[in-house]
């Protein structure tokens, strides 16, 4: 038939909502039932058959499935249960479902602008999945376009297969991926220099990169690298630091305490850490302190505990440096906790369960209202639950997790958790970037979280170019906050009162969108979009680029030309 590649389309496919006149014209009645459903019933449909599974990782198979078959449905069904669906398409359900990508792997996607791609050295806290992190790239743009109405055929996720290191993988007779261990070296950055100058030679220098799941070493390195040169940015740095930083400034609502008036200690010193960590000096420095003053809040533990200088156990890479203090080598999180008494405690280092009960108690000791994110994912790494962290601190904490977790009910009062989703900053800042034309993200849209600090006194990284100081002098530091601090205005009195230091999840398509809006109106104020003519009214023009859910007719407008005989 005519139209079988239509319904072939999961672009184009309507399932059951073809109507009687459209399966005529396509030539595909006979194919299908006859009952015409709406999208609404459709909806319904999909949502019975999600709940008759009893796992999570069925259901996102099913969920898959759908977006394979019928995209605007599946977007519609995302879009309408954010919250339910969010932990099955993206972490923590996700990182099951790559473990497992062998098993669930069906067919090859084919999209495009705007890449999402990653080289699965680390995935989420899983470590290193090879190939298997497939699932991370597709289930994050499916969030572009479910979070912020991003366009689904101007998403292609990618991932570049270098091998994996994982023997387990290795073995398995079903792996998809390379069998071969991970390149490095030159080769390596040859072929990821091959495959940037690729992207923008096919689609164009406004192409959007986003860089997903490197290892530590890779992430920093490539963010520096690239970030002058093309349009590119690193979720788990500059996401991660944007999300969180947002939660902390939410957070001084409750505790009444500015930024600058906190103690920050960071478990973990990573690519997350290092990342907020950035951010969280330029956001004290808007309040009005020095650089110094800002990094004097601020401590971190890594594996080799304080993260002092000089320390005897070493391990202080180019990006820690900045953050290593004066002070005598501290052992571990509890000691470290008990001398410096933190306002606020940051675990992004996956150790599960770091958070223990006498540190959350130490916590509440030391604090009125303790600050205690437990950002780790998955679920299953988490630093410490959001019912200990309520529970042990007689529920005055102010708590965020990586990974959802359900409300809590203590002494007659629901404390719903606000999580740090990262999908609360990227899709808007695609929507924004992409729509706009942007060619560079760093320094002005987002932050300069990788950027090394040219304070550092033993000025070990001085390598700045000149350039890069000027623009970012020039572009103004707010410029670098415009989604955190359009994500933080967004938290209102009410979701503060329940607990939440973020929007309710429900709310994210309007999040996203306030921060595109406010993309626009920044980068065509300092010159740095590239969509002319420039749109008068930034809030019109975003919204009328908007993926719609709504299914297009295939029945086309009929005329017949007009009478022209009078007129010969
Ligand atoms: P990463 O770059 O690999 O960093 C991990 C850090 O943890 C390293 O600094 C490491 O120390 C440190 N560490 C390891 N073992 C430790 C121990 N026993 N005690 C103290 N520190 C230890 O990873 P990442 O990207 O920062 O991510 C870390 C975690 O944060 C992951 O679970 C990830 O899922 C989570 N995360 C959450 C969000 C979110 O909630 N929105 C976003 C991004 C990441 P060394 O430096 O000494 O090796
Ligand atoms: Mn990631």
């Amino acid at each position: 038939a005519k139209g079988i590649s239509v319904v072939r389309n999961p672009g184009h496919n309507k399932g059951l909502a073809f109507t009687l006149r459209e399966r005529q014209l396509l030539g595909i009645h006979g194919l299908l039932p006859p009952s015409v459903l709406t999208q609404d019933e459709q909806v319904y449909v999909v949502m019975q058959n999600f709940y008759r599974w009893d796992n999570d990782l069925d259901r996102y198979i099913y969920i898959i499935g759908l977006q394979d078959r019928n995209e605007k449905l599946f977007y519609r069904v995302v879009t309408e249960n954010v919250e339910l669906m969010m932990p099955i398409i993206y972490t923590p359900t996700v990182g099951l479902a790559c473990q497992k990508y062998g098993l669930i792997y069906r067919k090859p996607r084919n999209f495009l602008d705007f890449y999402c791609w990653k080289d699965g050295e680390r995935i989420l806290g899983l470590g290193d999945l090879g190939s298997y992190g497939m699932g991370i790239p597709v289930g994050k743009l499916s969030l572009y376009t479910a979070c912020a109405g991003v366009q689904p055929h101007q998403c292609l996720p990618v991932t570049l297969d270098v091998g994996t290191n994982n023997e387990a993988l290795l073995k398995d007779p079903l792996y998809i991926g390379l069998r071969q261990k991970r390149i490095t070296g030159p080769e390596y950055d040859d072929f990821i220099d091959e495959f940037m100058r690729a992207v923008v030679q096919k689609y164009g220098q406004n192409t959007l990169v986003q860089f997903e799941d490197f290892g530590n070493h890779n992430a920093f390195r490539f963010l520096d690298k690239y970030k002058g040169l093309y349009c590119t940015f690193n979720d788990d740095i500059q996401g991660t630091a944007s999300v969180t930083l947002a939660g902390l400034i939410a957070s001084t609502r409750v505790t009444g305490k500015s930024l600058c008036q906190g103690t920050y200690l960071f478990q973990g010193a990573g690519e997350a850490a290092i990342g907020i960590a950035s951010l969280l000096v330029m956001a004290m420095e808007e309040e009005g302190v020095s650089t110094e003053d800002a990094h004097s809040r601020i401590w971190m533990v890594d594996s080799r505990g304080l993260l002092v200088k000089n320390r005897p156990k070493g391990g202080i890479s180019p990006q820690k440096v900045p953050f290593a203090r004066e002070h005598a080598p501290v052992d571990t999180l509890e000691e470290a906790i008990n001398i410096l008494k933190p306002t606020c405690i940051i675990g992004v280092a996956a150790i599960p369960g770091a958070f223990t009960e006498q540190i959350i108690r130490n916590m509440a000791k030391f604090n009125e209202r303790p600050v205690i994110f437990s950002l780790s994912n998955p679920t299953s790494k988490a630093e410490c639950t959001a019912e200990q962290a309520y529970t042990l601190t007689e529920g005055r904490c102010v708590f965020a997790s990586g990974s959802p977790f359900k409300s809590v009910q203590l002494n007659g009062k629901t404390f719903h958790p606000g999580q740090g989703n990262n999908a609360y900053i990227f899709p808007g800042v695609a929507l924004g970037v992409i729509l706009c034309g942007v060619r560079h993200i760093n320094n002005a849209i987002f932050l300069k979280s990788a950027q090394p600090y040219q304070f550092e006194p033993e000025g070990t990284l001085q390598d700045e170019d000149d350039s890069d100081e000027s623009s970012k002098k020039a572009l103004g530091e707010l410029g670098t906050l415009i989604a955190v601090y359009a994500l933080a205005s967004m938290v209102t009195k009410e979701n503060l009162d329940e607990g939440r230091l973020y929007p309710p999840l429900s709310k994210i398509c309007d999040v996203s969108n306030k921060i595109a809006i406010k993309i626009a109106e920044y980068t065509y104020a300092n010159k740095m979009a590239s969509h002319y003519p420039e749109p008068e009214d930034k809030e019109q023009f975003i919204t009328s680029q908007l993926y719609s859910t709504d299914y297009e007719s295939f029945v086309p407008d009929v005329y017949d030309w007009p009478d022209v005989k009078g007129q010969l």
